[in-house]
């Protein structure tokens, strides 16, 4: 039996949330990024309904794009970090997948490999993340070379921006500048995650590979997700366990993290570090009960965390309380933790159900 603690998450809200990547990049077409669990939210039933919308799905690794096809997902898969041995590549093109080439050993596999159609690559060019790629200087000869392989009918241009999260760095233009210089005419191109998507029209090319904001977290702290109108992917809940009434000298938690001057109801809840809340989310971090807003108090513990309820009506064991979603953005969590959504969205080790709704 479950204890109670529960993440919702919210198809119709990722759904949105891919309309508004679509009209901030009304020309290009959508890689939707579904890797690392779907950031959190489960692959297979966040795949499923992305699938119907985007006009491919990307994923990091082999294995997850294999959990797709085995799930019947049909729909074009990039696989973004590309393979690392011949074992791989025969298996990621028997399961019909796009593949990011990054290194000369990827290109001599897929010369190797059998194919029962020629299919299309993508070929990654470092154009300043310095993490993969070939180098701009490099891209022309590559190019080449696998394009005149009989496996491969086409070949598309990808690079990665490092800095889209600033709306206003010169870097974004610099790295699309020098992507397109190796582009050869007619070629596809693909460079823009969310905050490409975002910040930076007339900057996205033709196919874009939005993640984060599709689960309603902000690519950049700054711009809050109210503000982009993005809606929250997932509300994670977990139910008061226990609660006490403190008296003023009372410490609570390890360490005697908080103390109280006055008198207060504390809220015991079941959720902890285990289950991937930040054990960095300081005195304050927002949290809310019945639509409102209140505050953690004391360090987060393994399997616990405590909540001042002072003054709040209708509660008791077992009311669900709300550690991100609709009311508290997973993202002002972050921020109070000092981390990043993306990590605490991909980091969720629930132990609690998933609601699809
Ligand atoms: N494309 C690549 C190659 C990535 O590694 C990522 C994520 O890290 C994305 C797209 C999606 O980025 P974001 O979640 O910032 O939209």
């Amino acid at each position: 039996m479950s204890r109670g603690t529960c993440a919702v998450i919210h198809l119709d809200n990722i759904r949105h949330n891919l309309q508004v990547a679509r009209r901030h990049a009304p020309h290009s077409r959508i890689w939707a990024v579904v890797k690392a669990n779907a950031y959190g939210h489960g692959l297979v039933p966040v795949a499923q309904m992305l699938a119907a919308e985007a006009d491919g799905l990307a994923v990091a690794t082999l294995d997850e794009a294999l959990t797709l096809r085995a799930a019947g997902i049909n729909s074009p898969v990039l696989l973004l970090e590309g393979v690392v041995s011949m074992a791989q590549t025969q298996t990621a093109l028997d399961a019909d997948l796009e593949l990011v080439v990054h290194t000369m050993d990827q290109r001599h596999w897929l010369a190797e490999a059998s194919v029962q159609q020629a299919v299309r690559v993508w070929l990654k060019v470092d154009t300043g993340m310095r993490r993969l790629g070939f180098m701009p200087a490099e891209a022309g000869a590559e190019y080449a070379h696998l394009q005149a392989l009989p496996q491969v009918a086409t070949v598309s241009f990808m690079t990665h921006y490092a800095r889209a999260d600033d709306p206003a760095h010169a870097m974004t233009p610099q790295q699309y500048d020098c992507l397109h210089s190796v582009v050869p005419a007619g070629c596809e191109a693909s460079l823009a995650n969310s905050g490409g998507v975002l910040f930076w029209p007339g900057r996205q090319g033709d196919w874009v590979r939005p993640g984060i904001m599709l689960y309603g977290a902000t690519p950049a702290p700054e711009q809050s997700r109210d503000r982009l109108g993005l809606r929250a992917g997932m509300t994670l809940y977990a139910p008061i366990i226990a609660l006490r009434d403190l008296v003023p000298g009372d410490t609570v938690g390890y360490g005697g993290g908080f103390s109280t001057d006055r008198p207060l109801r504390l809220a015991t809840v079941a959720m902890g570090y285990a289950d991937g809340y930040p054990r960095h989310a300081p005195n304050d971090t927002p949290v809310a009960i019945n639509g409102i807003r209140c505050r953690l108090v004391g360090r987060v513990s393994m399997d616990m965390l405590t909540v001042d309820v002072t003054g709040l009506q209708d509660i008791g064991p077992g009311t669900p309380v709300e550690l991100w979603g609709p009311h508290v953005a997973v993202d002002e969590v972050a921020q109070a933790a000092g981390t990043i959504g993306y990590e605490l969205l991909a980091g969720l080790a629930l132990r609690g159900r998933y609601d699809y709704v």
